[in-house]
């Protein structure tokens, strides 16, 4: 989880905020994509079993690698949009309100915490990274 939340602030300082948000969100939204697709395939290998008594395992393979690809894929979009919300609601300025336009000043990887600091009016404040 650590090492997440490290390149989670460092592609935040690469991309800057607003882009980052926009890309997990997309991320996010992409894996939510691929558990529809997987519980689609999951359904479809399962017509296959209307066919007769015959078990193929081909089929069973087929229905656990779906499921397996599914649940992963679905939870993968709730942590990734889970953290972007949490983290954007931690992005205005306490000072001045602006939102999410900040720099990371330095990152406490131990403490899943990153410093910023607003653009506009230069208050510092701290963001936790790990999404809480
Ligand atoms: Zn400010």
């Amino acid at each position: 989880m650590a090492a997440s939340s490290d390149s989670c602030t460092e592609r935040m300082e690469r991309l800057g905020f607003r882009k980052w948000y926009e890309r997990e969100l997309l991320s996010g939204h992409a894996h939510l994509v691929l558990c529809i697709l997987s519980v689609v395939a999951l359904m479809a290998s399962m017509e296959s079993f209307r066919d007769g008594p015959s078990v193929r395992l081909e089929n069973v393979l087929f229905i656990v690698v779906s499921g397996a690809i599914g649940l992963w894929a679905l939870r993968r979009f709730i942590f990734l949009t889970v953290r972007a919300e949490a983290i954007a609601t931690q992005a205005v300025c306490a000072e001045c309100g602006e939102y999410g336009r900040f720099s990371v000043v330095a990152q406490n990887p131990g403490r899943n915490e990153t410093e910023v600091c607003c653009r506009k009016c230069a208050h510092h404040w701290f963001i936790n990274t790990q999404g809480s």
